[in-house]
């Protein structure tokens, strides 16, 4: 998606911006989730099903979104099948115009609820693998049983004629699984790929360590990830993100803050990147006390790091300032205590030289195990 995708709205009152509603949106339905990954995107704290959004809470949401000229709806989570309303809410999006996109680790689908998914209008289906073989995909992911579902719950889709995108978070723990995780993908029937090295904020974070990987690793992984692209041009497009703390250069995060993109939390907050939370101080305004168009417009959240007018130097004055934004908000917050900063994975930066060496320790150590993501606040890895 790009800037392009965008167009612009003038709410009545709002004060005026230039930034449209984004054509597309998260939708994090709920935090639970069975599986426990340790690089998990959504918060420390986790929002329990008690302060979940209702059914006509999202389906008010929905239609106001659809109103506004949103296009593209992603229900996300945590696990978003553990919501016993999903398939009402995927027909609510098809009533009112929206594409669906179901990101899911599949455990929780029956075959029965994917053909009832699927009478409702789902558009696409996003199954996150975390290996290629169940000796490290459930491991990684805390959950017996895990792999051998999702490649059934890929079948079901594909044989349901459902588009199929392969999600596949790599780290140290995986990477040596990535031609087979390629492999899977194609044998599946999927016609998109995303291998995504992980980020490191939230559960990431605190699992740095049994996570990075070496400087060899991702120098082996992006050439694999060129050869597989070549290769199987026409019939597995693949996007590739690597990790941060080895770039030069740091990523567009989010198409710029505030700029393509929000998040819509379990309990209705309205935030600019899914990890957001992370950066403490900021203040998030809800869907349930504003419409969203207010919120995308006037929200503090939103309008504290949206354009260039914020940025301190290196930023200020650099000629890629609107061009990657200086880079990471969280990252920045997570490294330098101030999400202001530049972004360290940016050579400009001070800490850069820093987190180059840091990634180079943490990949050469050896961790305690991973640290799981759930309710609990984290229960370590037995062994
Ligand atoms: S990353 Fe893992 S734990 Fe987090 S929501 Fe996805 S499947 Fe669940
Ligand atoms: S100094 Fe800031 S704007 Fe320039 S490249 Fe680095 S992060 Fe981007």
């Amino acid at each position: 998606m790009s800037a392009d995708d965008f167009r612009i709205i003038a709410p009545e009152g709002a004060a005026p911006t230039a930034y449209g509603l984004p054509l597309a949106v998260l939708a994090e339905l709920t935090h639970r989730c069975p599986l426990q990954c340790p690089y998990c995107s959504n918060p420390l704290e986790l929002e329990t099903s008690g302060a979940e959004l209702t059914t006509e809470e999202w389906c008010r949401v929905m239609t106001e979104l659809a109103d506004l000229g949103v296009l593209q709806i992603h229900f996300s989570g945590g696990e978003p099948a553990v919501r016993k309303d999903l398939v009402a809410l995927v027909r609510h999006a098809t009533e009112v115009g929206l594409y669906s996109n179901l990101i899911t680790s599949g455990v929780m689908l029956t075959k029965a609820r994917l053909v009832e998914l699927a009478d409702a209008g789902l558009a696409h289906v996003q199954i996150s693998f975390q290996g290629a073989e169940p000796g490290v995909a459930d491991r990684v992911g805390g959950f017996r049983g895990g792999h051998a579902k999702k490649l059934e719950v890929a079948r079901w889709a594909r044989a349901l004629d459902l588009p199929l995108t392969v999600n596949a978070v790599v780290h140290r723990q995986n990477l040596h699984q990535l031609p087979a995780l390629i492999d899977l993908s194609v044998e599946l029937g999927a016609a998109r790929m995303e291998v995504a090295h992980v980020q490191y904020y939230g559960w990431a974070l605190k699992n740095r360590q049994a996570l990075m990987p070496t400087r060899e690793q991702l120098d082996v992984a992006t050439e694999l990830v060129e050869a597989a692209r070549a290769r199987l041009r026409g019939v597995l497009e693949i996007d590739y993100v690597i990790p941060d703390y080895y770039a030069r250069q740091p990523k567009q995060c989010m198409g710029g803050w505030g700029r393509q993109f929000f998040n819509i939390s379990p309990s209705g907050k309205v935030l600019p990147c899914h990890a957001a939370e992370t950066i403490t101080g900021l203040r998030f305004d809800s869907v349930r006390d504003h419409p969203l168009e207010w919120i995308w417009h006037n929200s503090d959240a939103f309008n504290c790091y949206r354009g260039t007018g914020w940025m301190p130097e290196p930023c200020r004055s650099c000629d890629l300032r609107e061009v990657d934004f200086g880079g990471c908000r969280c990252q920045a917050f997570a490294l330098t205590g101030n999400a202001a900063n530049a972004d360290p994975a940016c050579a400009k930066s001070a800490r850069h030289r820093e987190l180059f060496q840091l990634a180079e320790a943490e990949s050469a150590a050896t961790p305690e195990g991973f640290l799981y993501r759930n309710f609990s606040g984290g229960s370590r890895e037995r062994r």
